[in-house]
């Protein structure tokens, strides 16, 4: 297994429950990858969990099914949007039906052709097995619908919509990274249905999930190996399989399969020039997504804010706001709020502030004093979005991009691969036959979208009894 963030630690907990010995490789000192908090002056920040889709439907499933849910604890977390002209929407956050009638309050002149993408987007969900892990899934892998060829821009036009509730549609693509021009609109259904239908925050950010995922590893047996990573691949056979590989403390470690989590473009150059061809086929259209440049504050106590995210645009244009390395950057600002506790016990209100920002493959790293520019500009977009913040943050910390690479390595987009319309399948087997794809590239990032694809690939390697025993727990669970 390469890789221990949130799919390749679920992925070894599956493989061991069923009965596999399995070895994970990690490259830096600790599991984790962008599950891992932070702390600054005792107060922890998240990385790369801030809020999720609710615990009840498929996220809770799939935790239980891991042995991973006890302890875990969430709150709902309202979330809204606030447009360029000071339009601000507070979504309900209970319900996409709810979702639905209030954007239908908001936008009463465009009822008929938002009920209609409401449709659209029902139909995709009923026809996506995978949202029950139980469901037949048939050739789910790969089946999928018309409107996983139309782009959402194009669904957009077909349907008419204001820019401004194509961009209020839209604005859940910042929790993918594709932008509407890109992404298949069946795509974008499957990752904002669960926003709409509710967020929420887990109580300790990914520090409870890393607990739960590392004892399982240990009572499973697994093997975790942090610091290292692989060389080279060796050991090819005539039917294209590969057995084993040079690591970096020196040893050879030999293996079955190979569960790959990481970008798939980091295994190209680790394979022989000869067997490159076709993962050099597989990585030719990927384009990352965007990055994001952040910065970790504290908000004082004499002005008390209620958890919540808001989203603030400076363009209505998704296609602007997710491709910051061809347009401006830090056209949004997502400010994420939340009530935590610092490592002596007080309470603190912490603030995240997001802005898209071009990925570090696309740029150089920024000097100290560009990242300080950085920071202001973003804090400058905060202030105008929520001027009652002015004179209550504490800056704590601020990460470009190449910031999360260093923690995270090799540092492509914050999502990983865009989902767009021609990008090839990443999920399941890779070019050499016994290696496969999982992780955040492999279906849909999130770790919603991380979690599944672990679930589909192991459904496709251990088959469907092996699998189905895995899911037994659920049903002593709803007993
Ligand atoms: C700023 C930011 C905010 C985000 N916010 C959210 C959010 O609020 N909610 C949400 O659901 N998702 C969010 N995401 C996305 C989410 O974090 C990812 O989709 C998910 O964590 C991906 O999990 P993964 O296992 O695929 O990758 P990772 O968690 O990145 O794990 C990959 C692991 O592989 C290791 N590694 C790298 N190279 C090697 C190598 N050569 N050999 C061995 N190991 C290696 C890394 O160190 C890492 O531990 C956010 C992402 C970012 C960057």
């Amino acid at each position: 297994m390469l890789g221990a963030g949130t799919g390749g630690l679920s992925m070894a907990i599956l493989l061991a429950k069923a009965g596999r010995h399995v070895t994970l490789l990690e490259k830096t000192p600790a599991v984790g990858g962008r599950l891992t908090r932070f702390r600054r002056q005792g107060v922890p920040f998240d990385t790369g969990l801030h809020f999720t889709s609710s615990l009840v439907g498929i996220l809770g499933q799939m935790l239980t099914v891991l042995d991973s849910i006890d302890g875990i604890e969430a709150d709902s977390f309202p979330w809204s949007l606030k447009l360029p002209d000071g339009h601000h929407l507070h979504f309900p956050n209970c319900g996409r039906d709810a979702f639905y009638d209030y954007l239908a309050q908001e936008f009463p002149r465009e009822t008929a052709s938002l009920r209609r993408y409401q449709e659209l987007e029902t139909e995709v969900l009923r026809n996506t097995p995978m949202f029950d892990l139980r469901a037949p899934i048939g050739d789910a892998l790969t089946a999928f619908s018309e409107l996983d060829q139309l782009t959402l821009d194009t669904l957009f036009q077909q349907l008419g919509f204001s820019p401004e509730l194509a961009a209020t549609l839209a604005s859940p693509a910042l929790f993918h990274g594709a932008p509407p021009e890109e992404v298949p609109a069946a795509r974008h259904f499957r990752v904002s249905y669960g926003f709409e239908e509710e967020m929420i925050r887990l109580k300790s950010g990914g520090d409870a999930l890393i607990a739960n995922f590392t004892r399982e590893l240990a009572r499973l047996g697994v093997e975790v190996r942090t610091n290292t990573h692989i060389i080279a691949f060796q050991s090819f056979d005539d039917a294209g399989h590969c057995h084993a590989a040079e690591l970096s403390d020196g040893t050879t470690l030999a293996f079955d399969d190979l569960f790959n989590s990481l970008h798939p473009a980091e295994l190209l150059p680790l394979l022989p020039p000869e067997r490159q061809r076709g993962f050099q086929r597989l990585c030719a259209p990927l384009q990352d997504t965007c990055g994001f440049f952040t910065v970790f504050a504290t908000v004082d106590n004499a002005l008390p804010c209620p958890p919540h995210l808001t989203s603030y645009l400076r363009s209505l244009d998704f296609n602007q706001i997710l491709r910051p390395d061809r347009d401006e950057p830090f056209l949004s600002t997502g400010a994420i709020l939340s009530h935590d506790t610092r490592m002596d016990g007080t309470p603190v209100q912490c603030l995240i502030l997001l802005a898209p920002a071009p990925a570090p493959s696309c740029t150089a790293k920024p000097s100290p004093a560009e990242k300080e520019a950085m920071t202001q500009t973003v804090l400058t977009h905060a202030y105008e979005g929520w001027p009652e913040l002015k004179g209550h943050l504490r800056l704590e910390a601020a990460a470009t991009p190449h910031t999360y690479a260093r923690f995270v390595p090799p540092g492509h987009g914050a999502y990983g691969v865009r989902m767009t319309t021609n990008a090839p399948r990443l999920m399941g087997r890779l070019p050499v036959r016994n290696f496969y794809g999982i992780g955040e590239n492999a279906f849909a990032p999130g770790i919603v979208g991380t979690l599944l694809s672990s679930f589909l690939v192991t459904r496709q390697v251990l088959g469907e009894e092996s699998y189905q025993k895995l899911l037994s727990a659920i049903a002593i669970c709803e007993k």
